[in-house]
């Protein structure tokens, strides 16, 4: 079978397609055909870097995936070949205290595709039958094997942490990303009011006509003023943050009193100034969030599938076309998912 290794760190020589013997499936796994993947922003830190990341190199890359059921071995009850499906990226020990009541988002040993493990950047997958969902039917490949990181981290941070309310306003930074998208769309699906914020006047129009209620350019705009300002200077209940020390302050002096503030990145740095008066003061809460449980993916999923919700794609590249696909998503230009779509019509190496 054909997939995209990471051979080593930094640069895009590193990430290589080459052909690979179809591993055995092992009892309990499932093999699926893989239709599509998408890239996320652990795929660059892997190319550039990996620090911090126990793996052995070469390794296939990739989280996400959807695709169609080949063999389960005929004993799962809820799978048979041909089943749409879509893949959970994280493998749970099943062990742990965590992964005991039910949280395999903490798991002490948890493992993901293309961290830990191979990936999904493959014409096939063999994942634990835990891992695999069946596909909301409206939603094509490509927009299935989005929900796998983005959307799943973008729904334990606002419904499970932040708990935000239909009645409650949002303010979400630096749309245009995977998951501040993800969460834009999430919140205005129960009806919440949402504040976005971009330095690109052009992603914040795209925003707006996804059903944004108000747009604020960080570079031209002074985001804590206009969010008072939008909000009768009451500030907003939830603060949705992902970049880190670059927007902090700006997020703490966002929230009402009693505000809540949920953070899953920090690619601007990750030591801002903790404003404990403040915190303390104006009695706010902080939570971090990473990736999602079993089932929290399956709460989403069954979300997705009520409300119609269909995740945004930006570009599509192939398998083949995976130095192109990182270098767009590197970019910063991208508004919705970079997708791969693996070739169904290659053939099977042994
Ligand atoms: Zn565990």
């Amino acid at each position: 079978m054909k997939a995209a290794f990471i051979t080593g760190h930094g640069g895009n020589e590193v990430v290589q397609v080459r052909e690979h013997h179809l591993p055995e499936r092992a009892p309990g796994q499932v093999r699926v055909r893989v239709q599509a993947a998408t890239l996320n922003q652990v795929d660059l830190y892997m190319r550039n870097s990996g620090a911090g990341i126990t793996h052995r190199l070469p390794q296939i890359m990739g989280l996400d995936a959807a695709g169609t059921v080949e063999d389960c071995g005929g004993a799962d009850p809820l799978l048979h070949p041909g089943q749409e499906v879509v893949i959970h990226p994280g493998v749970g020990c099943g062990r742990c205290e965590f992964c005991r009541r039910g949280d395999n988002a903490l798991c002490l040993r948890i493992q993901f595709l293309g961290e830990h493990r191979d990936g999904t950047f493959a014409q096939w997958i063999q994942v634990p039958a835990a891992q695999v969902f069946p596909k909301p039917a409206h939603l094509s490949f490509p927009e299935a094997a989005s929900l796998g990181v983005n959307h799943l981290t973008a729904w334990r941070m606002l419904f499970t942490k932040a708990r935000l309310q239909p009645w409650e306003t949002m303010l979400v930074f630096g749309i245009g990303g995977g998951v501040s998208l993800a969460a834009l769309q999430l919140a205005k699906a129960i009806g919440a009011r949402v504040i976005v914020t971009s330095r690109d006047d052009a992603k914040l129009a795209r925003a707006l006509a996804l059903g944004a209620d108000h747009g604020i350019n960080g570079q031209t705009q002074d985001v804590v003023k206009e969010t008072l300002a939008l909000t009768d200077g009451r500030g907003v209940d939830v603060v949705f943050e992902n970049t880190g020390a670059a927007t902090w302050p700006a997020a703490m002096k966002s929230l009402v009193r009693g505000g809540r503030l949920v953070t899953c990145g920090a690619t601007t740095g990750d030591q801002p100034g903790a404003d404990l008066r403040r915190l303390f003061v104006r009695q706010l809460q902080i939570f971090g969030s990473s990736l999602g449980s079993y089932g929290e993916f399956h709460d989403l999923l069954g979300f997705v599938q009520r409300t119609g919700l269909r995740p945004l794609i930006d570009s599509t590249f192939s398998l083949d076309d995976i130095h192109a696909a990182l270098d767009r998503l590197e970019s910063g230009a991208q508004f919705g998912k970079v997708v791969l779509r693996i070739d169904v019509h290659e053939a099977r190496a042994a």
